[in-house]
């Protein structure tokens, strides 16, 4: 005890005048084991073949740094894995090189987000690259932007926004209108929110999977008839069945007409933005109807998890919202502490990794992910039997398919099946219900897939169906 006071020689923390020999030395252990886990990708699956994992609890003595590393290795090695070639399951890409330097850096800085005082620097930089992707995206001036862990936060942090702007904070008998395709978490928001099961609009989709624009449009002329309140509306760029894209342009007019907070739901989609990208269908978007925006890098850009944004064309509105003032920090008028810009308090600096992973691609290698993506989706679909399988896909790198005239009954043991037949031959995808039918899907996001991939899974589910 009067050691440690006197002379603090520990391996506890980084040493703060030795040469920290010994946290180089495991920084270098732990990334062998992890380069290694990487090289060795092509010999395991997506998934662990070993299930034994089991986890070890904390004991009275502090446990050898060797035996850790042990640890460290066998929870590698039990993990599923995104790199894999047949990792096509979900919107979980493998991680950039770059972004994983950005984890270490930000754990190792340990600064918080929460206030400037706190992270004088990083707060400049998430300031920064939310004005950046405003730029991109075509909001204006006054515009800005916070990064939260994960796209449903970010969606929360948009639809209490949308409460608060509209006086309706202690109100909870407002509409909330979405598609029947948007994503799960809005479900979620409503409940944080207070919203009840009938205040949920969810409008119907066409045969694109995208919202139709005139049941839209005759539901809010009658609520509005009806002087029923409207928290906000919520479209979806890039839905996680489909990859569909609501009529994005159409809806924001009137919202814009009839003053009503206008969400974009642009997880998957907004990456693609940023870009001059080939979509024609998303060129000729005019996102600057938008009120908020929800952007999810980790989706398919690699950034690793969490990494989003939520971005506001009006900046005042989420300060209004969420100021709280924070009484225990110091802090000049003029300076916007970053925790008081939405739900969260304490935030990690998640920021780095995405500005490193935007430097080291730039637009160039941005556009590459993306075009790489869409192409190898539509490669699938000409190699795939059509006069075999039911296809749904939009314009993005998502695609569920069914074989022709299943019945949703019989489509639950099918895409079962198929599912572990693939697992076993290493490819993971995924089986969604929509509308009652369960689908096959796959997410086109994995740059380590390649055209020979692609051909043997084509060459597997044309021969598994009968
Ligand atoms: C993934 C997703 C979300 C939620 O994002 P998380 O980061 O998982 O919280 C929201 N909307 C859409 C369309 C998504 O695909």
């Amino acid at each position: 005890m009067i050691n440690d006071l006197n002379n603090p020689s520990h391996d506890f923390f980084p040493s703060i005048n030795g040469d920290n020999q010994k946290l180089l030395t495991l920084i270098n252990k732990t990334s062998e084991i992890l380069c290694t886990w990487f090289s060795d990708t092509q010999n395991l699956s997506p998934l662990p073949s070993n299930k034994e994992f089991r986890t070890s609890n904390p004991e009275n003595i502090g446990c050898d740094i060797n035996v850790l590393l042990e640890e460290i290795q066998s929870l590698v090695y039990s993990s599923f894995n995104p790199s894999h070639p047949g990792s096509l399951a979900h919107l979980d890409p493998p991680p950039l090189t770059i972004s994983i330097i950005g984890d270490l850096i930000a754990s190792a800085l340990n600064n918080n987000l929460l206030a400037e005082e706190l992270s004088p620097s990083l707060s400049i930089l998430e300031k920064d690259v939310c004005q950046w992707f405003c730029n991109r995206i075509g909001f204006r001036d006054n515009s800005g932007g916070i990064a939260a862990s994960g796209g449903t936060l970010n969606n929360l942090n948009a639809l209490v926004t949308a409460k608060y702007k509209a006086g309706f904070t202690f109100d909870n008998d407002i509409a909330l209108i979405i598609s029947e395709d948007a994503h799960v978490s809005f479900k979620k928001c409503a409940t944080i929110l207070g919203l009840r099961n009938n205040n949920l609009y969810f409008i119907e989709t066409d045969n694109n999977g995208c919202m139709n624009i005139a049941v839209f449009n005759s539901l809010l002329e009658d609520l509005l008839k009806s002087g029923k309140k409207i928290l906000a509306v919520v479209a979806t760029l890039g839905t996680t069945i489909r990859g569909a894209l609501d009529p994005i342009n159409e809806i924001g007019n009137k919202c814009k007409e009839e003053n009503i907070w206008f969400h974009i739901d642009a997880s998957i989609g907004g990456v693609f933005l940023i870009t001059n990208n080939k979509i024609q269908d998303i060129q000729r978007l005019n996102i600057d109807k938008a009120n908020s925006i929800t952007i999810n890098p980790q989706k398919l850009l690699g950034i690793s998890k969490t990494s989003s944004l939520l971005l506001v064309s009006d900046f005042d509105s989420l300060k209004d919202t969420f100021r709280t003032g924070l009484p225990y920090i110091d802090s000049s008028e003029d300076v916007i502490n970053r925790g008081e810009l939405g739900v969260q308090g304490s935030r990690p600096a998640e920021i780095i990794k995405l500005w490193l992973g935007l430097r080291f691609l730039g637009v160039e290698g941005i556009e590459r992910i993306l075009d790489t993506s869409v192409i190898k989706k539509n490669l699938f679909i000409k190699k795939l039997d059509k006069n075999k399988f039911e296809i749904l896909s939009g314009p993005l790198h998502i695609i569920s398919f069914i074989p022709r005239d299943m019945s949703n009954f019989e489509s639950n043991n099918w895409t079962y099946k198929a599912k572990e037949y693939l697992i076993a031959r290493k490819f993971m995808i995924s089986r969604p219900i929509y509308k009652g039918k369960y689908f096959l899907r796959i997410v086109f996001g994995n740059f380590n897939t390649s055209e020979y991939h692609i051909s043997e899974l084509t060459n597997l589910l044309n021969n598994f169906v009968a």
